[in-house]
């Protein structure tokens, strides 16, 4: 029996305490009851300013806007083609991205696009741990945008907790219909707007807008409002530690090199207060940088003191970095004290060994190649996708059947798959059998509907003896296409 056993705790330097607080001095609050968290209550973080925020407010607001206008984004395919750039027609079976169109049988590449998303995923976390769910997860940008809503109605944190605490009153109940309506707009945009990515969006829209769209669209908004009501306005956070995978696996290829947010605890211990620490500074004696502020605690959307050291669920956001810069530079110290660093570095921090940025490393070389090759590949795949294609099944039973006059006869199915919109004719051609000769039984040339398959029969007659290797193709009578499959010629029992 074997047994694993992983732990994704990382312990920060034992902390210093700073000297017990004067008689009558302002106890700090404990981190729990600073995140805003009530024993079984969601977490209420404050807001806060600085470049990070910055940076989530610019993508939130891109991914928005891609998300809710990609849709009506036009792409021209030709006749009887739709006209939408990013479409996923079930009707049809198509999955339309620009220029790219997946057929059923094709759908490797969305496998392989998964495959190239997983990828990127594990370097973005060599590279800087969680970033991408602190910044462009789906959970994190709609509950960006609810807790923006909850803020704007409700006031910031400090309000939002006195009012939690005080009760219901008819201005409280206003305040939270309010909050709760405009939730549920959001929610049922974004159900809508999801819908739109699976028919024609302006035509689905007047539908809307009409009340004659499907029972069907609207089960779909209903659900995926319902979801993202849940998820962005209630759960929110739990999502991030709990429902989701990820910072499951994040603790198995947590690597100490990658830039996660962390708490330098070598500059920051002992904590303590601004002016206790600037009169241990004037005696000549050490004091830390954190005056134990708790603005860190307070902003985190997670509710995390990143000063107990890395913690699996912080979503590597830099909220808490820019709460920290900001009393940093008012109290006229460097910034920094949280940063994106390294664990080794904070590590050589602690023992005085010098800095070092380690993001180019054998693991993000590896897989930055990786990268490189699969998009290759896949970008070569797309490049020599062709517009048809051809698979051959022979007779099972006969095989093959011996002519009155010795010659032998195969027969085979054809079927010939047009990915092309328009109508297109077909002649059929075998080759690798001298003297074989092949016929169509039904019309030719073999017209096949834009958009279709279409399977034709086909007998091939050689001389006696012959055996071996043949080879089918169909050839576009148009433009010279052609589309070619391999089976046997089998000569008769
Ligand atoms: S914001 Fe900075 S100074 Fe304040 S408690 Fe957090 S680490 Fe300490
Ligand atoms: S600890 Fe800091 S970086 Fe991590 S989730 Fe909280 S605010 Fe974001």
């Amino acid at each position: 029996m074997v047994s694993l056993d992983i732990s994704h705790t990382r312990h920060r330097a034992p902390r210093q305490e700073a000297p017990a607080p004067q008689p009558g001095a302002r106890r700090p609050i404990p981190a729990r009851k600073a995140a805003g968290r009530r024993p079984s209550g969601p977490v209420v973080p404050q807001s806060v300013k600085g470049r990070f925020r910055r940076i989530k407010w610019t993508t939130l607001a891109l991914c928005l806007a891609i998300y809710g206008l990609l849709p009506f984004l036009r792409w021209t395919r030709g006749p009887g083609e739709p006209d939408q750039a990013v479409l996923f027609d079930f009707v049809k079976g198509r999955l339309y991205f620009f220029f790219v169109e997946i057929w059923p049988q094709e759908l490797y590449y969305v496998t392989g696009l998964l495959v190239l998303a997983s990828v990127f995923l594990i370097f973005l976390n060599a590279v800087a741990g969680r970033v991408w769910c602190g910044f462009l997860c789906p959970q994190t940008v709609w509950t960006d945008l609810f807790l923006a809503v909850e803020r704007l109605v409700e006031g910031d944190r400090r309000d939002r907790l006195r009012k939690r605490e005080a009760g219901l009153t008819p201005r409280r109940v206003a305040e939270l219909g309010v909050k709760h309506a405009i939730w549920l707009a959001i929610a049922i945009w974004t159900g809508a707007g999801l819908v739109l990515y699976f028919g024609d969006a302006p035509q689905t829209l007047r539908e809307f807008a009409t009340g004659e769209a499907s029972l069907l669209a609207y089960s779909w908004v209903g659900i995926i409002a319902a979801l993202t009501y849940t998820l962005a306005g209630f759960a929110r956070e739990q999502v991030c530690t709990w429902m989701c995978p990820w910072p499951r696996l994040q603790g198995a290829i947590w690597d100490p090199e990658a830039l996660t947010v962390n708490y330098r605890d070598y500059r920051g211990e002992p904590r303590g207060s601004a002016k206790k620490a600037a009169e241990l500074r004037a005696a000549g004696e050490p004091a830390g940088d954190c005056v134990d502020c708790l603005q860190c605690v307070n902003v985190c959307p997670i509710g995390i003191d990143i000063r107990e050291g890395p913690n699996f669920a912080c979503i590597n956001c830099g909220l808490c970095v820019d709460a920290c810069d900001s009393v940093m530079t008012k109290l006229g110290r460097p910034t920094g004290l949280i940063a994106y660093e390294s664990w080794r570095n904070i590590e050589r921090g602690r023992s005085r060994e010098p800095q070092a940025r380690r993001v180019i490393r054998p693991k993000t070389v590896g897989l930055a190649a990786a990268l490189v090759v699969l998009s290759g590949g896949m970008g070569a795949v797309l490049a020599s996708r062709t517009m048809g294609g051809l698979t051959v099944l022979h007779d099972r039973n006969p095989v093959a059947v011996r002519l009155s006059g010795g010659a032998v006869r195969n027969g085979y199915m054809l079927r010939i798959l047009n990915k092309e919109g328009r109508l297109r004719s077909f002649a059929v051609r075998i080759a690798g059998i001298a003297e074989a000769k092949a016929a169509v039984v039904g019309p030719e040339p073999v017209v096949v509907d834009g958009d279709s398959t279409a399977e034709v029969r086909v007998t091939v007659t050689a001389p006696a003896g012959s055996e071996g290797a043949l080879r089918f193709s169909v050839v576009d009578r148009e433009t010279g296409a052609a589309y070619a499959a391999d089976d046997v010629f089998l000569p008769a029992p």
